[in-house]
This record gives structure tokens, C-alpha cells and sequence, in this order.
């Protein structure tokens, strides 16, 4: 009796563990039959989940990752609208979004500039970045979405950000506290040079006049160092901005050099009306401008300003006809400090550029310069349209 019992126990088991092999194989053979097993392979060896949709958005593939990233199992997902995935917030914008991707369907990041949220089974939510791609299959038109959980890379960036902060906290301190000896030297130098030339012989001159120069040359490196730091320290404001009102006074300012210089600025098409900071906005289009006049030497400068509409964003363009740069410097002269001439040739600090790039990409844009010796510059950058 004992034994029959056991090998009863034994059975069940055993079917038990048939069954479950049986649902693994059914789960997985419709899968083959529809993408063949070689695809099958490469899509669950994916390191990213991978979920592809039909023209009405319901899943008709997901692969391992996916399952594991959103919680559910693949037969929970399958023939399931795909806002299942996105949270209750953005369900209906995402139906939207989804109809809008078949009107111009090609490989694109989703949501670009946008932080995206994917929702678990169990309603947590976590950061994802998602890549789109249209297929043609047999069965019609779907969508292959690439899923990344970027929760690490997020933390990262918090990181990192944190330890931006606290140097410009620091770079901002230091260069307070410099400012103060540094007026005292400039105006020591300058009593010096005023009331008591009379009893230096020339060199003794000329070595004040490079002391107050030092000087000057100081506080305007300390000044671009305080804005830099003041941009990360400080919450931009957020306010709408005309852009061609920016640029109207930033012409204005540089009136002195366009008219030395005889420089023709022109717009070639109107500037948006943007949600930014407007000292930024101002900041950076001075910065450009002043440098299209600067590092010009054609006996006809122009400077060209062009607006395009793109997706999502607005492509802005300042282009000169000034002495170019380098391919091979191109990077380096958004760094901080990196110029690419002497102080006697071109006068300036190094950090206009590296403070434009700060700007920018604290408004999630990017900045860019394309460019050959001796024939011109354009500097590119772009601005989402969310804040427009
Ligand atoms: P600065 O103008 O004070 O030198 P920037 O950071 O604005 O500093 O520019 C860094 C360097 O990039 C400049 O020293 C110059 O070599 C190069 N540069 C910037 N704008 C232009 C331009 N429009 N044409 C040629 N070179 C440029």
C-alpha cells in the first residue's frame, strides 16, 4: 500500500513537471512558427526587451527581457494593447503618438529629449529608453520597440550632476573670494600708474601697465568662471522669450564692433518664441555673434542667422565668413579655457564657447561647429520644441 502511494506521489510529480514543459514549449512554439527559430534565437538573447506591435497596438512578440523587465509573462502580453506597459498618466497621449509613428514610420528614437516611464505588473515604474523601427511582415505593417532600463544610467547622471554642482558651489566661492584681492591690485596699480609715474623710468612704467592689464585679464577670466558656475548653481527661469528681441539687443550691444568692423549681420528667417531664461538666451547668442565678428578678417564680414523647423526641435545657425577652425580643434573649443589663438591676436578668455554649450544642453539641445580654415564658421544648436 505504502508503495503504491509512492509511486502514485511519483506520477503526479512527473506529469506535473510535463505539464509545465508542455506550456514553456506551446508558449515558445507559436513564437517560431511566426519568426522562425533563428530570429527567435537572436531575440531572446537580446539584452534588451523587445516587444513588436501590430498597425492597432496590441503585442504580437515580446522576448525574455521584456518579460522580465515589465513582470509579465509572455502570454499575459500577448494581444494586449501596449499601453499596458506605460503608465495610467501618459496612456492616452501615448495612443496619440503611437497613430502618429504610422504617418511617418522610420527607425527613431522615441519621445527624443523626453524622460520615458515604463509601468511593471505590479504598477512600479522605472526609466526606459525606447528605440523604433517599422517592419513589413507578412501580416502587415508592425513596430519593434526596443526597451532599455536606464535606472542605472539615471542614477549615474544624478551623480554626476550632484558632483557638477558642488565644483561650480566651489568655483563659485573661490572666485568670490578672488575678486576682492584682485580689485585691490588694479587699483593699487592704478594709483601707481597715475601718481607715481613720475618716478619710474620706462621700464618701471611698463611693468605697472602689465600689472593692471593682469588684472583686468583676471577679472574677466573670473567673471566668465562665475557665470559658468551661476548656470548650474541657479534654476533657469522659465519665461516665454522672443527671440528676435534677444537678438535685437544683443546687436545692439555689439554696435561698437559690427560698426568698426563694418560686419552685415542678417536674419534669414524670423526666430521662434521659446520658454527659456532670457540673460541665458542672451549670453549665448553674445557669445556667438561676438565671435563671428572677432575671429573675422575678411574685408567684408557677414554674419548669416538661419532658423529651421525640425521634428521636435529648432535648428538655429550663426555662420561667418571669419578665418574658420581646424577640423581637429573642432571638439576642443567647447572646452573650458581652450582657445586656439594667442591673447595678441585674438583677445578673449576661452570660456565663451564652453559657457554657449552649458546653455544649451541645460535646455536639453545640443551645440556644434562645422567648419574649414579660411572659409568661415557656422555654429549649429538646437532647442526642443517643448520649449516653445
Ligand atoms: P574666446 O572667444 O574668448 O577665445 P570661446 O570659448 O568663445 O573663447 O572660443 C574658443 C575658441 O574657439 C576661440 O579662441 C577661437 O579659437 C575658436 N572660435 C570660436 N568661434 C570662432 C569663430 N566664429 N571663428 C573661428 N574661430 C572661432
Amino acid at each position: 500500500m505504502k508503495d503504491r502511494d509512492k509511486t502514485k506521489e511519483q506520477l503526479i510529480e512527473e506529469i506535473g513537471r510535463l505539464r509545465d514543459r508542455l506550456a514553456q514549449l506551446e508558449g515558445t512554439e507559436s513564437i517560431d512558427r511566426k519568426a522562425g527559430s533563428k530570429f527567435q534565437g537572436l531575440l531572446e538573447a537580446a539584452p534588451d526587451g523587445i516587444i513588436i506591435v501590430d498597425r492597432i497596438g496590441l503585442i504580437a512578440l515580446v522576448n525574455a527581457q521584456a518579460e522580465k523587465l515589465f513582470g509579465y509573462g509572455r502570454k499575459e502580453l500577448i494581444g494586449q494593447p501596449i499601453e499596458i506597459l506605460v503608465p495610467e498618466r501618459f496612456r492616452g497621449a501615448h495612443v496619440g503618438h503611437r497613430e502618429n509613428y504610422h504617418t511617418q514610420p522610420r527607425t527613431r528614437p522615441m519621445g527624443a529629449g523626453l524622460d520615458l516611464t515604463g509601468r511593471r505588473k505590479d504598477g512600479s515604474e522605472f526609466p526606459v529608453e525606447i528605440s523604433l523601427s517599422p517592419i513589413e511582415t507578412e501580416e502587415g505593417s508592425r513596430v519593434i520597440s526596443i526597451v532599455r532600463d536606464i535606472t542605472d544610467k539615471k542614477g549615474v547622471e544624478q551623480k554626476l550632476r550632484e558632483k557638477i554642482r558642488e565644483m561650480d558651489d566651489f568655483v563659485h566661492v573661490v572666485s568670490h573670494d578672488l575678486k576682492e584681492p584682485l580689485r585691490g591690485i588694479e587699483a593699487f596699480a592704478g594709483f601707481l600708474a597715475e601718481d607715481y609715474a613720475h618716478l619710474l623710468d620706462d621700464e618701471g612704467r611698463r611693468y605697472v601697465q602689465f600689472l593692471k592689464s593682469s588684472a583686468i585679464r583676471m577679472k574677466d577670466l573670473i567673471h566668465d568662471l562665475l557665470t559658468l558656475a551661476s548656470i548650474s548653481r541657479k534654476a533657469p527661469a522659465q519665461q516665454k522669450v522672443d527671440l528676435n528681441r534677444i537678438l535685437g539687443s544683443v546687436e545692439q550691444d555689439l554696435s561698437y564692433a559690427v560698426e568698426q568692423k563694418k560686419v552685415r549681420i542678417s536674419l534669414k528667417h524670423p526666430l521662434p518664441t521659446v520658454v527659456c531664461d532670457p540673460t541665458r538666451m542672451g549670453e549665448l547668442f553674445k557669445n556667438l555673434l561676438s565671435n563671428a565678428i572677432k575671429f573675422n578678417t575678411s574685408s567684408a564680414p557677414e554674419v548669416e542667422i538661419d532658423l529651421k523647423e525640425e521634428t521636435g526641435f529648432y535648428l538655429f545657425s550663426f555662420k561667418d565668413n571669419g578665418i574658420g577652425i581646424d577640423p581637429r580643434y573642432q571638439e576642443q573649443i567647447f572646452g573650458l579655457f581652450e582657445r586656439l589663438h594667442p591673447q595678441e591676436e585674438f583677445e578673449g578668455t576661452g570660456a565663451g564657447l564652453a559657457i554657449c554649450k552649458k546653455i544649451i544642453e541645460g535646455c536639453g539641445g545640443k551645440i556644434w561647429v562645422a567648419s574649414e580654415l579660411g572659409k568661415g564658421s557656422t555654429f549649429f544648436f538646437t532647442l526642443p520644441k517643448r520649449n516653445g
